[in-house]
């Protein structure tokens, strides 16, 4: 069953008398448990999609479902609503909170989710241990390597159990063997039955995505099933 239905969308900018189409004409239908890697040059409408997906902002024209909620006319509060029960997001630049430890970063979304302390700690201790980071709970982003620090990311965008993985460039910040580590990471999200979207302009990492839909001014291009899926061992 379709756990995104977009319709039509469009998203134009008016600045001035100048009117920028961001997003022509978007359809896409993405099911639950989809792997989907979002491709396309600078400028051709990727951060435009991605931030209506992520319920950061909503369409000019046309319909998105999410879930079974139509999200295409609603408030900010109650986008933000839905943003936090629904979305996990995972940042090229990890985005974590840097005074705070893995574990409190981790546990934070839970705080907006009326979660008890004890339980949020619980949680998110499960969580990062979940991720390989056992042994880290008590370390400040700055005590951390690059790799470990998205995987901290990680683990708080899944703590909510969110319907939806959205990933901007989550490994535009890593070197190879890392971005490696952490697309395996995603495997291994994406396997447990996560409907995972994300935002690269790396063939080799799309390469793990079991769709790519190609975007070009503001128009899919190409939308298309990955028939050499590259799976980490
Ligand atoms: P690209 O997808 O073209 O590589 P980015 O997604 O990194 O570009 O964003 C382009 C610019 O827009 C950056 O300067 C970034 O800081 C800014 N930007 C991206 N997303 C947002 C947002 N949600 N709100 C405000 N600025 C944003
Ligand atoms: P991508 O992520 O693929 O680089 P974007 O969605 O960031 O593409 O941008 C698509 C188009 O919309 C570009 O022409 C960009 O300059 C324009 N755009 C994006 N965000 C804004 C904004 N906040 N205000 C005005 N124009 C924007």
């Amino acid at each position: 069953e379709p756990l995104i239905t977009i319709k039509n969308i469009g998203r134009k900018y008016v600045i001035g008398t100048e009117v920028i189409h961001a997003l022509k004409d978007v359809s896409l239908t993405i099911n639950k448990g989809e792997f989907v890697a979002l491709m396309g040059p600078s400028g051709s409408g990727k951060s435009t999609l991605m931030n209506i997906l992520g319920c950061l902002d909503t369409p000019t024209k046309g319909e998105y479902i999410l879930n079974g909620i139509n999200v295409s006319h609603m408030s900010d509060n109650q986008l933000a609503e839905v943003r936090n029960s629904e979305i996990g997001f995972v940042f090229q630049t990890f985005n974590l909170l840097p005074r705070n430890t893995a574990l409190d970063n981790v546990a934070l979304p839970l705080i907006y989710s009326g979660v008890s302390k004890v339980d949020r700690l619980a949680r998110a201790e499960q969580a990062l241990k979940n991720v390989g980071l056992g042994n880290r709970i008590d370390h400040r982003p700055n005590e951390l390597s690059g790799g470990q620090r998205q995987r901290v990311a990680v683990a708080r965008a899944l703590i909510n159990d969110p319907s939806i993985i959205l990933a901007d460039e989550p490994t535009g910040n890593l070197d190879t063997k890392t971005s490696i580590e952490i697309m395996s990471l995603m495997e291994d999200i994406h396997a447990k039955g996560n409907t995972i979207i994300l935002v690269t302009h790396e063939e080799d990492i799309a390469m793990h995505a079991h769709r790519i839909v190609r975007m070009r001014d503001g128009l899919v291009e190409r939308d298309y099933i990955n028939t050499n899926v590259q799976i980490v061992d």
